[in-house]
């Protein structure tokens, strides 16, 4: 009997890959191990309906869907080590217990990633990240004790989660040490028009201001001191400051990490295998390189759908003749607006207001003349209808007209 497919990290690539190997056709042994104590659920929910309570957690697939496919889900287990030579794992469940060792035919690692933190943040109460379900219900189960939140770090989850606070009548100041909300991702104009989609409904954003410390008292943090020495007063803290890759498991693998100035993870090639023989990644922890060789890691949730599916195309041997071109989207849900981005905008790209009326804009971004995204805040069909003219080179002065 050959190996199973081992899949670690049951989280969205881990779900998107297990499917996507059996409706490939896959027969054989799956294995999908995960850290924590769920089937796989969906994230983006965890900063907006599950945080404001309309939703507790929203499962990837319906509870039969991993007995049906005979995917053998193993939770509450952590991958401790892998041994390419010997095509092996070690396991152990997360609290406690013996270590066991699988075999693989196949290994896939979909780990994802681990929120920063701040060394004065370590043991204080009413301080929170958010990247687990846990971590949402234990920020959620605050709001009603609490008045003043301060959310530090303006990225999308940081804005979002401002958001859904504000929702739960709570006052809320976002700090940020750039210049403008989203300023990484979409650059600074374009940063502070989401900045007043946030500010307009009550937030107070503070851009240009880093956080140097966390007053507390008998253990429990009561607000924010800004480089500036002012002192925000807070009964949560919520920190939106970026996070790393899950990758301590791979000491001694021999994997290869992509360099940190290319975003680190694990470095793949244009169908996720890694280094190692018969080893991909995928999703949030991977670093992919591009069809022209160019490395990224992207964080989004499109991203990890798509990888799964070259992943498990890969392993099978499965060629897909004519591909549909893959054109890169994210969005993010503060408030009723949702904003989208289709292409890659840049902070570096020249920015084209194209629209901007009641709250809602749509933007486009261009480099060298060449159109390369656009960006919409409750403006769907503006954005998406643009997605072909991103499949091919088009010059943003005809589309500018
Ligand atoms: C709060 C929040 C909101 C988001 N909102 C949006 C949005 O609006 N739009 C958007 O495009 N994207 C959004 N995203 C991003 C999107 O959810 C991620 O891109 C996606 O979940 C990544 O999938 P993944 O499989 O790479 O990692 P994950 O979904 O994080 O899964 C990784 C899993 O691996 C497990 N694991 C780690 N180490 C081990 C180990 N050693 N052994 C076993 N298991 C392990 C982890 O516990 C985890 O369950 C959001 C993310 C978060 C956190």
């Amino acid at each position: 009997m050959s190996a199973a497919i081992v899949i670690v990290g049951a989280g969205l690539g881990g779900a998107r890959v297990v499917d996507d190997l059996r409706s490939e056709g896959y027969e054989g042994d799956l294995i999908l191990i995960g850290k924590e104590d769920y089937a796989p659920y969906d994230r983006p929910p965890l900063s907006k309906s599950v945080l404001v309570g309309e939703q507790d957690r929203v499962d990837l697939k319906p509870d039969d869907f991993y007995v049906e496919n005979k995917i053998d889900l193993r939770t509450g287990t952590l991958v401790t080590a892998i041994d390419t030579a010997a095509h092996t794992i070690t396991v152990q469940p997360a609290v406690g217990g013996e270590s066991e060792t699988i075999a693989y035919s196949s290994l896939v690692l979909s780990t994802g990633l681990a929120p920063r933190s701040l060394p004065f943040a370590e043991g204080l109460a009413g301080v929170h990240v958010l990247r687990t379900v846990d971590d949402s219900h234990s920020l959620r189960s605050e709001i009603d004790g609490a008045t003043r939140a301060v959310v530090v770090g303006a990225g999308f989850i940081g804005c979002e989660v401002a958001a859904s606070l504000t929702t739960r009548g709570l006052e809320v100041t976002v700090v940020e040490p750039a210049p403008a909300p989203m300023a990484v991702a979409l650059g600074e104009k374009v940063g502070n028009m989401v900045g007043r989609i946030l500010t307009d409904r009550g937030i107070e954003v503070r851009t240009g201001i880093g956080v140097t410390g966390l007053p507390s008292e008998n253990g429990k943090v009561t607000g924010v001191e800004l480089s500036d020495g002012t002192v925000l007063p807070a009964d949560i803290v919520v920190l939106g400051i970026g996070s790393t890759p899950v990758i301590d498991y791979l000491d001694g693998s021999g994997i290869e990490l992509a360099d940190r100035t290319v975003g680190g993870g694990i470095a793949c090639d244009s169908e996720g295998r890694t280094s190692a023989p018969d080893v991909y990644a995928l999703g949030d922890v991977a670093n992919w390189k591009d069809a022209a060789g160019v490395p990224s890691r992207v964080e989004h949730w499109n991203n990890v759908v798509e990888q799964a599916s070259k992943v498990a195309n890969a392993i099978l041997g499965v060629v897909v003749e004519n591909p549909r071109p893959a054109v890169a989207y994210f969005w993010s849900d503060q408030f009723e607006v949702k904003i989208q981005a289709l292409g890659h905008p840049s902070g570096e790209d020249d920015v084209h207001v194209v629209l901007e009326e009641d709250g809602k804009f749509v933007v486009y971004y261009s480099r060298d003349g060449i159109f390369t995204a656009v960006v919409g805040a409750g403006k769907p069909a503006a954005v998406m209808k643009m997605r072909a003219k991103l499949l091919v080179q088009t010059q943003i002065s005809d589309l500018l007209g």
